[in-house]
């Protein structure tokens, strides 16, 4: 399908070094961007759906990097169907698992994570709830996971690996095992701060330190964070990826960028939301942090857009995150909210309001066009201007 996108107001990259494209339309074609900015008139007229914007802002679509799916749009932990669906409405396009923690009955033992990594890897790799795609299969480690594990975990498609809820008699005992699956090329994460089940430890600046795994998860705490001193060594003396989570400390969320902003550390800075957990669904979560640093720090709401995309992309090796020629088709349009005091959807975050999501498009597939169920309406009108496949855009699955 060719989808054009045409009359938006303001286009955010992603790229929170060069935060806007000039121009009103974008043009998307099988499951790629293929122009951002200007476009013919032949190009437009060609399309399968043309939606006009109305003024409406575009933003890529958010990248939830710290999500505990389990199987299917379904979480125990919170006993809630459809909630991948709900944060689509929300604007979240991609979801990252945090590890299959909240399946029941979790395995333990090292054949039992690999075969839950892998089972929920395949369960995703083509499913996408209201259109999310999720990528799922974040190997849980355990004592007795060895460097071929990885190697073959990473040869069937696993690409995740996490630290924090496993058997081990202290934080340090995962320092070999993340070693291992970063030699076998999986992307490694580590629970940080206060534990959040029963029976896990606290993991702190120095595990992170000897540890250095990719991702810091939630370092603002997941829900309790670390001690303030630990933040600033993580920042100096590493380069791991720093996450911020909804569910988590807003203080050292807000502080976090202080010390980044100072460390000239702008790539590290990742949104997320660690639900569904006992802070329980949050729809909105993406949207309530990108605000919070907008309107209580001085991070531009360009790079609080950034910093929940393209800066996740990156780490995540994803091709979707940014609003550029060749990059995955996940947009979403954005605007005020009805009886709001501002006028457009960055005003609004500036201000600490959450915006209007007025459309998602993932897979260069428009998944509703209009309103979502899960913010208030608009201000501006968007419409289907064109169609000529036979779909609706309600965002009600059939
Ligand atoms: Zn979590």
């Amino acid at each position: 399908m060719k989808v054009a996108i045409v009359n938006l107001g303001r286009i955010v990259s992603g790229d929170w070094r060069d935060p806007f494209a000039a121009g009103d339309t974008i043009i998307t074609e099988g499951e790629l961007i293929v122009s951002v900015g200007t476009a013919s008139a032949a190009a437009v007229e060609n399309a399968d759906v043309v939606i006009d914007a109305g003024g409406m802002t575009a933003i890529p679509g958010l990248i939830d990097s710290h999500v505990h799916v389990t199987f299917g749009d379904y979480t125990p932990r919170q006993r809630t169907v459809g909630y991948l669906e709900s944060y689509l409405h929300g604007g979240t396009t991609t979801a990252i698992s945090a590890s299959e923690v909240h399946v029941p009955g979790r395995p333990r033992d090292v054949e039992g994570v690999k075969a839950l990594a892998v089972a929920a890897q395949r369960c995703f790799a083509d499913y996408r709830p209201g259109g999310m795609k999720v990528i799922a299969g974040s190997v849980i480690l355990e004592p007795g996971l060895q460097a071929a594990d990885f190697t073959e975990l990473a040869q069937k498609g696993v690409r995740l690996a996490k630290a924090g809820f496993g058997a081990v008699k202290t934080a340090y005992d995962y320092v070999p095992m993340v070693a291992d699956a970063k030699a076998a090329g999986l992307i490694t994460t580590c629970h940080t701060g206060g534990s959040s089940i029963p029976g896990s430890g606290a993991i702190t600046g120095d595990h992170l330190l000897k540890m250095h795994p990719h991702v810091s998860f939630h370092i603002n705490g997941g829900p309790t964070a670390m001690p303030d001193k630990d933040f600033e060594r993580v920042i100096k003396e590493s380069q791991i990826a720093l996450q911020v989570c909804t569910a988590g400390n807003l203080r050292t969320t807000l502080w976090l960028w202080k010390l980044v902003k100072d460390a000239k550390q702008t790539d590290r800075f990742l949104i997320a939301t660690d639900t569904p957990t006992g802070s329980g669904i949050m729809p909105l979560g993406m949207m309530y942090t990108i605000t919070h640093l907008a309107s209580l720090t001085d991070m531009p709401v360009e790079t609080a857009i950034a910093a929940a995309t393209g800066n996740n992309a990156v780490v995540y090796r994803l091709n979707c995150g940014f609003l550029k020629p060749g990059k995955d088709a996940d947009v979403v349009l954005l605007d005020a909210c009805v009886g709001g005091s501002k006028n457009n959807a960055l005003d609004a975050l500036r201000n600490g309001d959450i915006a209007a999501v007025g459309a998602v498009i993932t897979d260069a597939i428009p998944r509703f066009v209009g309103r979502s169920r899960n913010t208030p309406a608009p201000n501006r009108k968007i419409r289907v201007a064109e169609c000529r496949v036979p779909m609706d855009f309600s965002g009600v699955a059939h």
